[in-house]
């Protein structure tokens, strides 16, 4: 307990500094916590931390918490890699998705989202490290999936994700964080009221901060090492 509430404060004050020395507004990153491989009383005593945003990557783990911390008032986000055959448990039980790629899951998650529910926020995940990362669309693919989105009912275009493949070195780290900013100023510029740019995890949150990060995508720093 006393870990996780530490490490948590650690993260919330490198956060609030970044805001700080990148002359960010006060609050205006939010963190989500990626519990993926981490246990329900992990995410509890994240909970009573006052933590209540919460990222999953695999449909079947994250349903199995999702039942069992009901009681919570717990924003759930999915962020992993997205199937057609998934879709519906995404659909009924995610408030967002950040990871979205193709229109087909994109008409699947708008067919699937119940009529009772709020939109679903969705953030389309982008590569912007070409080759050595397989995740994401191409930026030429960007403008017409987010057309689709914003106009298929149950789902909200929020705005961009990108997961850049890691590396250490600082000034890499910031163009790819810029080059996704760059898009999401195109996304504005052609009319689409969008938001979020999620990017940042454990590794480069800093660096995201400073090149406009609205949620950034904590797991290591929070709850240690995944085994
Ligand atoms: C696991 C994961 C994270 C968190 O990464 P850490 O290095 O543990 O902070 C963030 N985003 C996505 C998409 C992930 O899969």
């Amino acid at each position: 307990m006393q870990i996780i509430a530490q490490q948590l404060n650690k993260v919330r004050e490198k956060m609030r500094a970044a805001e700080r020395k990148y002359k960010r507004d006060e609050n205006s990153v939010k963190l989500l916590a990626v519990s993926k491989t981490r246990s329900v009383e992990e995410i509890l005593q994240t909970v009573h931390c006052g933590q209540l945003d919460f990222g999953e990557n695999y449909q079947q783990e994250a349903i199995h918490k999702i039942a069992r911390l009901s009681d919570h008032d717990i924003t759930w986000h999915f962020i992993g890699p997205l199937q057609a055959n998934k879709a519906r448990g995404i659909a009924e039980h995610f408030s967002w998705v950040h990871s979205l790629d193709r229109i087909k899951i994109a008409r699947r998650l708008s067919n699937l989202r119940p009529v009772d529910m709020p939109d679903m926020n969705i953030c389309i995940q982008l590569n912007i490290s070409g080759e050595s990362s397989k995740s994401g669309i191409p930026a030429g693919e960007l403008m017409a999936l987010a057309e689709a989105v914003a106009t298929l009912p149950g789902l909200c275009l929020r705005g961009l994700m990108a997961l850049p493949a890691p590396t250490n070195d600082y000034n890499e780290q910031r163009q790819g964080f810029r080059r996704l900013r760059h898009y999401f100023d195109q996304l504005v510029s052609a009319g689409h009221d969008v938001d979020t740019l999620s990017m940042g995890t454990s590794n480069d949150m800093d660096t995201a901060i400073a090149e406009g990060a609205t949620i950034v995508r904590i797991g290591t720093a929070l709850f240690g090492p995944r085994c």
